[in-house]
């Protein structure tokens, strides 16, 4: 059998179980769940706490993460539109140690909540050029240890903008991974379409993933989801396409929805949502809006089958002053907003965190034998529990080595 590098004993891994078992693992995987006994170098006892893959973060924004710290008050509460006009002011004058700084505070943050893997979004663009991508470029390859990171190419302020798809292929060959999008920045629906052919060409031209951020403005008017799946479908390559938030797919009628939905489960398109970021975007006066349509139709993209990602989005910054990287938070506020709080969406909204997240950037995470030795204990032995208690990360492991321990012991005196 042989010495392992670690062994879990104790650890509820079947949500809601009443016995525990043993998880041992090495080189970095899973090798041996069941209740024997083994021999391993380093060992945790769960004491019947849920174990589960580490929590993926499918959509955020490392760059601009703690902006927060260098904004004035009158910063603040501004339209989608008038922020990204302010973000400007601020990347004028990134410099890669201070950016990477910031980038590193929230990397830390985000895994001591158990976060094993992330996909960042990186500004590309002539306002910051690459010093974005670089930095961020570097921290990827020194927390390797701690965090998976992958990173996405953000076209910002557009992709028509003369010499921003040059900065794009510049990143790429850098090794930024996957080609990003932002197609409501460029001027009308032409160019918008336009900033789409331009991504799938850099998407096919380079072999990277696609990630198109659109529909966010919470108007039926903005739909261009139907051309990014048409376009998905026709290329082939759907399984390596995601879109981001889409929520107009809740303000158009039911059948329009239902047949895009439908496109996007065919294709084999990823769909992430951020729900807090979405609630709480500020959109122009005169637009519709809906409390049920902040939100795009997580369920029933899920009944289609289709791979949805949560992601917590924007963590302290012009767009969201009150993220913070936890996706036990980020579940709750998607239970609340969705009504998915019914016996089995909370195992929905932990597969949305976790393993949908891993399919999303090519990882193999599950607890099976030969999954990644990625993963967390959860304070509970259910995941409605943890949802539903002071809930907390109690230990993360990482490529079989524990990387964080929380020690949340509360006295009362
Ligand atoms: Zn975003």
């Amino acid at each position: 059998m042989g010495v392992y590098d670690l062994a879990i004993r104790n650890a509820t891994v079947k949500d809601g179980a009443a016995s525990t078992c043993d998880i041992a693992a090495r080189d970095g995987r899973i090798v041996s769940p069941g209740t024997g006994k083994v021999d391993a170098r380093e060992e945790i006892d769960a004491g019947g706490r849920l174990l589960s893959p580490g929590f993926v973060n499918g959509h955020c924004h490392l760059d601009k993460s703690d902006l927060l710290s260098r904004m004035e008050p009158g910063d603040f509460g501004k339209s989608l539109e008038e922020n990204r006009e302010l973000l400007k002011k601020f990347k004028k004058g990134y410099e890669r140690a201070e950016l990477k700084a910031r980038a590193l505070g929230v990397l830390r943050e985000m895994a001591a909540q158990g976060v094993t893997a992330l996909r960042s979004q990186v500004d590309v663009d002539t306002t910051a050029g690459l010093v974005p991508a670089e930095a961020l470029i570097e921290l990827r390859d020194e927390c390797g240890r701690l965090v998976h990171l992958s990173l996405c190419a953000f076209p910002q302020e557009g992709v028509l903008r003369p010499g921003t798809r040059e900065l794009m292929e510049e990143a790429l060959k850098l090794g930024v991974e996957a080609v990003g999008g932002n197609p409501y920045v460029e001027a009308g629906e032409e160019e918008r379409r336009r900033h789409v052919d331009v991504l799938f060409e850099l998407a096919a031209a380079y072999d990277r993933d696609l990630e198109i951020q659109v529909d966010e403005s919470n108007s039926p008017g903005d739909f261009l989801l139907p051309y990014i799946v048409e376009k998905a479908s026709a290329s082939g390559r759907g399984s390596r396409v995601a879109v981001t938030h889409c929520i107009s797919l809740a303000a158009v009628e039911d059948a329009r929805a239902l047949a895009v939905m439908d496109g996007i489960a065919g294709a084999g398109m990823s769909v992430i949502v951020t729900p807090s970021c979405n609630m709480i975007t500020r959109f122009p006066e005169g637009v519709l809006r809906r409390g049920a349509n902040s939100i795009t139709r997580v369920k029933d993209l899920l009944e289609r089958g289709v791979n949805v990602v949560l992601g917590t989005d924007n963590v302290r910054d012009i767009f969201y002053p009150l993220g913070n990287g936890s996706m036990l938070r980020e579940m709750h506020v998607a239970a609340v907003a969705l009504r998915m709080t019914a016996a089995g969406d909370a195992r929905r909204l932990l597969e949305m965190a976790t393993l949908a997240g891993a399919r999303l950037l090519g990882l193999e995470y599950g607890l099976e034998p030969g999954c990644a030795a990625d993963l967390m204990l959860m304070e509970g032995r259910s995941m409605r529990g943890v949802l539903s208690g002071a809930a907390s990360v109690a230990c993360v492991v990482r490529g079989g080595r524990p990387v964080v321990r929380t020690d949340s012991r509360v006295r009362f005196t």
